[in-house]
């Protein structure tokens, strides 16, 4: 069996996907972080090495992926089964409003028409047989986005973003509306991580490196790849050129096939139950009178840590240098008082705490607790 190819459960006979194993969406909190890129290339590189996959643009508003495979082909209605047959595109099944609008004005769609659009794009569409069906996601969180998790079963949900500071933050919205919406995050994807010189082969950060491994171990997700800036890219995807055709050994296709594998293994972790294993808190209780947080987590483990330490442990860009990783907090402008005043989920990863000094920016995935809490020798830290 090929490396990419994850087995899936089946789907109801008859339903209009049946053939499709699993659907994946790409995200990001907002546009312009190479989304649509990404989901190209993905599923590029899923079909180079080996898989069946078809390409669903779901950004009604903005199509991009006609332009971005070259391809501007009506798609065409099958005379018996009355379904619509995806035009090919690069080895991909592709089905775009852009191929419906012939690439002219943006369409401009109401929300229930562009959910409802989606949904057709689901049903009415001939998928065939898929190992991926790769689905490029309009920018932010909304209509879409919980259409299209309430009538596809998603195996998961990719999120794209850049090394940028407010990128990173709207990264984490982008997850949290995935886990709000239960789709397995597989992972994120930092684009544009780094430049490399076309003409001497140089890397070099135009963006501060290291968003993504923050992101990702704050958050406790996988970081699935970091794609390097390329300006050649850009003339490319106009032009409707497919990287593997014109320049498979380049950075940054090898980038790209680097992250279809990390994927589809994610996803084996994912559908085999690899992620449950670790441990998720079951509840945190402040015990005021103590002034300690008391955690009890799912594989029986307890733990305590003080409101005073906790507070000082949030990794919040406002008290951890984004650079340096350094605290930019003493211990000692912490009130001797502090408590926490409201403790709630974020999504099955992470807490977000609100301190009684007003501060309620910290988001605290499990990892991260279980790292502050426990000793290498996992010991209670208080
Ligand atoms: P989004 O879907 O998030 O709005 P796009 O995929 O359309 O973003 O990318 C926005 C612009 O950035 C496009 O011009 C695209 O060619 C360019 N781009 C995206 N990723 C890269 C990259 N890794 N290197 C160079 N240019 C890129």
């Amino acid at each position: 069996m090929n490396s990419v190819v994850v087995p899936a459960p089946a789907r109801p006979p008859g339903s209009p996907l049946s053939g499709v194993k699993h659907v994946i969406a790409v995200g990001s909190g907002k546009g312009g972080v190479g989304k649509s890129t990404t989901a190209v290339n993905l599923a590029l590189a899923l079909s180079k090495l080996g898989a069946r996959v078809g390409l669903m643009d779901a950004d009604i508003y903005g199509p991009s992926i006609p332009r971005l495979l070259g391809t501007l082909e009506t798609p065409l209605e099958d005379p018996t089964s009355g379904k619509i047959r995806p035009p090919l595109a690069h080895g991909l099944k592709v089905m775009s409003m852009g191929l419906l609008a012939q690439g002219q004005t943006p369409t401009v769609w109401r929300g229930p028409m562009a959910s409802r659009a989606v949904t057709q794009f689901l049903s009415e569409i001939d998928w065939g047989e898929l190992d991926y069906l790769i689905v490029d996601l309009p920018p932010g969180t909304g209509d879409i986005q919980l259409t299209l998790a309430q009538s596809a079963r998603l195996s998961g949900a990719i999120v794209v973003t850049t090394p940028q500071v407010l990128a990173q933050d709207i990264a984490k919205r982008g997850l949290k509306m995935f886990q709000q919406l239960r789709i397995p995050v597989l992972g994120l994807v930092e684009n544009m991580s780094e430049y490399i010189c076309p003409e001497c082969g140089h890397h070099g950060h135009i963006f501060k490196s290291g968003g993504g491994e923050k992101v990702s171990s704050e958050l406790g997700i996988p970081l699935l790849a970091k794609i390097p800036l390329d300006p050649t890219l850009v003339d490319e995807s106009d032009q409707g050129i497919s990287l593997f055709e014109s320049r498979a050994d380049c950075e940054v296709a090898k980038a790209f096939l680097s992250l279809a594998q990390n994927m589809a293994s994610e996803l084996s972790t994912v559908l085999s139950g690899g992620r449950s294993e670790k441990a998720t808190v079951v509840s945190i209780e402040p015990h005021a009178p103590s002034s300690l947080a008391k955690v009890i987590w799912s594989d029986g483990k307890q733990s305590a840590i003080s409101f005073k330490d906790l507070r000082f442990f949030c990794p919040c860009a406002n008290c951890v240098d984004e650079n340096t990783g350094h605290r930019k907090i003493k211990k000692e402008q912490i009130a001797g008082d502090i408590k926490p005043t409201r403790i709630q989920t974020v999504g099955n990863y992470a807490l977000g705490i609100h301190f009684s000094d007003g501060h309620n920016t910290g988001i605290y995935s499990y990892d991260y607790l279980r790292r502050i809490l426990f000793s290498e020798t996992e010991g209670p830290r208080v």
